[in-house]
């Protein structure tokens, strides 16, 4: 929003602003804030930053924990949720003695990865177009997972057919792809985001009901650089529950909330520049993908499991990742094929839109990790020359989930399971510590959490084997 210091000044001052809010990312993608009196907007604040314990959130290093945060000024926006005035700046974390970019912020790594990009004379930028799918309700309870948002598939299909409740335009199951009012109730909450979103300087492209019915919604925004494209979806996922809570519901981005029913992914839609051309544009490959797209789907797919680690971080991840979804579960790429790890979009034929979609990836990801992660991997691929093809990723243009088990063996699979794909991370890192993205030691201690995590769920009796075992 700013191009410097004075001008933020004079604007604080034309809007009477009264609080500068200053936010960052831990670990996991979760927004943080501390927030200054306005008086304190200064140049020393530019200079200087607000300390903050980074090792709270997850935000450790080999090197001293002491680190500030300094607003981006790019950033700026007033944020619509306080009573108070308030401009909100998207910060990275800094060493507190030398100022150096903190290696450990997951900002700082994106920022890293986009460089290393330009210093492999590959591309002068990557471009990302993250998708945004997401579950609206009403009421959620965690009692004992009893009566939460987990079981209300079966509860909703029992109120339908006993006509008891409602108004009679209900979505069914699977049905609520572009669905039209009465039965999209959700419209004003979406339009509500939408313009929110692009006051905080957000454009957004389209939002519809989704497949998930009735309460899953898609945003989707336009294209963007790869730092924008990472500081867009933390405003995103802001607007979205904030909006909710402010109208009574609540929304989720989890990716799997309901049993039996879509689950919500994050698919990223990415391509690169070079000379202010579309790196990814060949009008006679396949899907107009040229050579360079090709062996980047390569690297994205034989970093694939490793990868998956960083994009789909939590064990409710792999509950979406499950034939029948419309949610990848297999290594491959296609053309307009939604069972494949990639798609490459039959719209995106021209040289200025010519794309793939990686598919698997969801919003419990922290998204800056996400992005650097899977250009690495689309780096090393294009680096090794990794052809896809002769790697056994397809292309097959056909829907996978209506193949037989034994058809289905054939092509590799995702992992199943965090545990998975935290064994794939442990023993395939290298491309990621690539000029100097990610830490070895971080790395390791991320993988430390999610197991921790994992076992976390693994060991707390789970609601449903109450209707399996109790009787025992
Ligand atoms: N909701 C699906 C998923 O879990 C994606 C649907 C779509 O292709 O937009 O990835
Ligand atoms: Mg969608
Ligand atoms: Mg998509």
């Amino acid at each position: 929003m700013f191009n410097g210091f004075e001008q933020a000044r004079l604007f604080i001052q034309a809007q009477s602003v009264r609080m500068i809010d200053l936010i960052f990312s831990d670990l996991w993608g979760r927004w943080h804030h501390v927030s200054i009196p306005a008086s304190q907007f200064t140049e020393s604040l530019m200079r200087d930053g607000v300390g903050f314990d980074g090792s709270s959130v997850g935000l450790k290093s080999v090197k001293s924990g002491d680190m500030v945060l300094i607003p981006d000024l790019a950033t700026g926006f007033m944020d619509p949720f306080w009573d108070t005035p308030t401009l909100g700046f998207i910060c990275s974390a800094y060493e507190a003695d030398t100022k150096a970019p903190f290696p450990v912020d997951p900002r700082n790594i994106a920022i890293r990865a986009e460089d290393y990009l330009r210093e492999t004379g590959i591309a002068d930028a990557s471009i990302w177009g993250p998708e945004y799918e997401f579950y609206v309700f009403d009421k959620v309870s965690y009692e004992n997972g009893v009566n939460s948002a987990s079981y209300r598939v079966d509860s909703r299909e029992a109120d339908w057919h006993s006509g008891e409740g409602g108004h009679g335009h209900f979505i069914p199951l699977h049905g609520g792809y572009h669905a039209m009012a009465p039965k999209d109730q959700l419209y004003n909450l979406r339009a509500e985001m939408c313009a929110e979103m692009e006051r905080m300087g957000v454009d957004v492209k389209y939002h519809h009901h989704e497949v998930g019915g009735p309460g899953q919604c898609e945003i989707e925004t336009p294209l963007f650089p790869l730092l924008k494209a990472g500081d867009a979806t933390q405003i995103v996922k802001y607007v979205v529950k904030m909006v909710a809570h402010r109208r009574g519901q609540t929304a989720t981005f989890m990716p799997k909330p309901l049993y039996g029913e879509a689950g919500s992914g994050m698919h990223f839609h990415q391509m690169l520049m070079k000379g202010g051309k579309n790196l990814f544009y060949d009008e006679k490959g396949y899907g107009k993908m040229s050579q360079e797209a090709l062996w980047y789907i390569g690297g994205i797919l034989a970093h694939g499991p490793a990868l998956l680690a960083l994009t789909n971080p939590s064990t409710n991840s792999y509950r979406r990742l499950v034939p029948g979804f419309e949610a990848p579960i297999s290594a491959f790429f296609s053309l307009g094929n939604r069972s494949a790890a990639i798609r490459v979009p039959k719209y995106a034929d021209q040289p200025e839109t010519a794309r793939f979609e990686f598919r698997p990836p969801d919003a419990t990801c922290n998204v800056y990790l996400a992005l650097a992660a899977q250009l690495l991997a689309g780096i090393d691929g294009i680096q090794k020359k990794m052809d896809p093809t002769a790697l056994g990723f397809g292309p097959i243009d056909q829907n996978i989930f209506g193949w037989s088990e034994e058809q289905r063996k054939k092509i590799k699979s995702l992992p199943t399971s965090l545990t998975e794909a935290c064994d794939a991370l442990e023993n395939d890192m290298d491309f990621l510590l690539a000029g100097g993205a990610f830490e070895r030691l971080q790395l390791e201690d991320y993988l430390k959490h999610l197991r921790a995590q994992e076992a976390a769920v693994r060991n707390r009796p789970h609601p449903y084997e109450m209707a399996l075992y109790f009787e025992a």
